[in-house]
């Protein structure tokens, strides 16, 4: 059965009768989008604040084949089994965008048997979280070409204006424009371009604002562009634009609640990319669920070197989170990616491949226990044709590597499937004294900050970038010195190369442009090209998702 057709049998229960009976929440708190999604006021929200703090759960994988190695699928699998076995666990998730709905990876709402639901619903609009990002963004990009119109009283410099469109689509054609033609009446001719929704800073700003006051300020502080005078910036709030967009917010900034395949609640809010942006969702979703649950299980985009050194060094960082455990989900058809075994035979038994492969998994764990200083669970999630004499090997693998792993059946099996790994990961976070350590320290200059991140965590030997790049990042030390790094890189490698597998060492990393992210509060270093406008594959999914006279939709996965 395809994941869509699972997801459709679900038995779902009303959303506000579910947050009653789980966690005690009056239906008044909530704002009910149908019967099977709701958004939790902020007044609620904010009156939790004297309760303690459940522990703090971080799902992560190895670096990742290009179809994904089942982070969400297992984010969802480990809470239903947590839930199961009596702890009392909320899953905090991210929205999906519609740009990888039509394109090649598929929505994002698990797989199998370890799903949220309504599947569709969440995978296509949801509840307008984006929409409304998408347009606060385009408030502020109206409002630049607006004011240049007008006489331009700023003095903003028409060939340096960052702040560029956006839409969640994957679109190519849309990466670079020119806008203003037609003449006088139609504003200023310049070039601009288009991102998609989700590698918008205002999509960042969301994920990590603490309440409204902190979205509207930092929403202000955005950098536009710069003045002719080639230095000076303009900001978002220099328009007065913050007020107006933090208004199209208001709903947005809630916490949404929906199901799991076996009624358990997860919290999906929020969907930055993971490149450019941090790849976590909202801290107020994780703190809000911190309050309601005992055991909250979050999911960072990409692989651990990306993921987790984010979640870590930004999110925790700036939100005071105090994470206890995390997992890493490796399959055995990545790590034998990893060992040189080509796309099409990931299938087939190959004991040679996967054992060294696994020099991929053994780096992301020593990563994690021993520059996040955290304790670490590898989850193999199972899938059908994986061979016993692999999964037997990748036991003794990581038995030398001292480390508790699991193989889990939550795709095929639900929570059930994965009870073994709920009581090896509530045993592990709940021996952590919460906390964790931050790969970097604050007072570092922001160069020294890349070079730690490139040389602690993906083996590198050198960091290397042109003389534009290091005199911006040596101006920045002033005033934003105290940022942290958002690292833009490939999720395939440790390296800044896709194709070089494994855990390679010795190799250099070339920062090759840096960009300022003033309203998220962090710097994004970008090594290798990055994508803030994907394109669609030849045959796009969207050519599969169809819908009858009856409503039912297929083809989404
Ligand atoms: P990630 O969050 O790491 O990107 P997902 O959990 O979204 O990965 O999973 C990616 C895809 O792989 C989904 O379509 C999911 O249905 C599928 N998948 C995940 N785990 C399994 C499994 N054990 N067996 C088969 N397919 C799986
Ligand atoms: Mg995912």
């Amino acid at each position: 059965m395809s994941d869509i057709e699972i997801a459709q049998q679900a038995k779902m229960k009303p959303i506000i009768g579910l947050a009653k009976e789980h966690f005690g929440i009056d239906a008044e708190h909530l704002d009910p989008y149908g019967h099977y999604k709701a958004k939790l006021s902020l007044d609620y929200v904010n009156s939790l604040g004297g309760k303690p703090d459940g522990k703090l759960i971080l799902v992560t994988a190895i670096s990742p084949t290009p179809a994904g190695e089942g982070k969400t699928t297992t984010t969802v699998g480990l809470g239903d089994a947590m839930n199961r076995i009596g702890k009392k666990t909320i899953m905090c998730l991210r929205e999906p965008s519609l740009g990888p709905c039509f394109g090649v990876k598929g929505g994002a709402a698990g797989g199998g048997h370890a799903q949220v639901v309504p599947m569709e619903d969440i995978n296509l609009h949801f509840t307008g979280d984006f929409h409304a990002i998408g347009v606060a963004h385009n408030l502020l990009s109206a409002l630049i070409d607006n004011h240049i119109n007008h006489g331009n009283a700023l003095g903003i410099d028409l060939r340096r204006i960052q702040w560029k469109r956006v839409v969640d689509m994957n679109d190519r054609a849309l990466r670079n424009i020119v806008l203003g033609m037609g003449g006088p009446a139609n504003g200023y001719l310049r070039e601009d371009g288009y991102d998609i929704v989700v590698a918008s800073e205002v999509m960042a700003i969301l994920c990590l604002a603490t309440d409204i006051t902190d979205l509207k300020e930092r929403l202000g502080r955005i950098v536009i562009g710069y003045k002719t005078d080639n230095k000076t910036p303009v900001y978002a709030r220099d328009l007065n634009a913050h007020g107006a967009m933090a208004a199209l917010l208001k709903d947005a900034i809630k916490p949404n609640l929906v199901q799991t395949l076996e009624n358990n609640i997860a919290i999906i809010h929020g969907g930055p990319f993971a490149n450019i942006a941090h790849g976590c969702n909202t801290v107020t979703a994780t703190k809000t669920a911190l309050k309601l649950a005992d055991y909250v299980i979050t999911e960072a985009g990409f692989g651990a070197d990306l993921g987790a050194e984010k979640f870590v060094d930004i999110k925790c960082r700036m939100a005071g989170l105090k994470p206890s455990a995390v997992v890493l989900v490796a399959t055995v058809r990545a790590l034998k990616f990893h060992g040189g075994v080509a796309k099409e035979d990931l299938n087939r038994e190959n004991l040679g491949a996967l054992e060294q492969g696994f020099t991929n998994l053994e780096r992301h764990y020593r990563n994690i226990t021993e520059h996040y200083g955290l304790p670490c669970v590898i989850c193999i999630n199972h899938f059908t044709f994986d061979t016993e004499a692999e999964l037997d090997l990748l036991q003794d693998k990581c038995r030398t590597l001292g480390a508790v792993c699991i193989a889990s059946k939550h795709w095929a099996e639900g929570g059930k499937g994965a009870e073994r790994l709920a009581h090896a990961v509530a045993e592990t976070a709940d021996r952590h004294l919460d906390g964790c350590r931050f790969v970097y320290d604050d007072h570092l200059s922001l160069w020294e900050k890349i070079e730690t991140i490139a040389t602690k965590l993906y083996g590198a030997a050198k960091v290397t970038a042109n003389a534009k790049v290091k005199a911006q990042l040596a101006a920045w030390n002033g005033d934003y010195g105290r940022f942290p790094i958002c690292i833009a890189k490939t999720q395939m490698s440790f390296s800044t190369d896709a194709s070089i597998k494994g855990a390679p060492s010795g190799h250099t990393v070339e920062i090759r442009e840096v960009r300022l992210a003033n309203g998220a509060g962090f710097i994004v270093a970008i090594a290798g090209d990055i994508m803030t406008m994907p394109g669609l594959p030849k045959v796009p999914a969207a050519e599969k998702i169809d819908i009858d006279e009856n409503g039912r939709i297929s083809g989404l996965f």
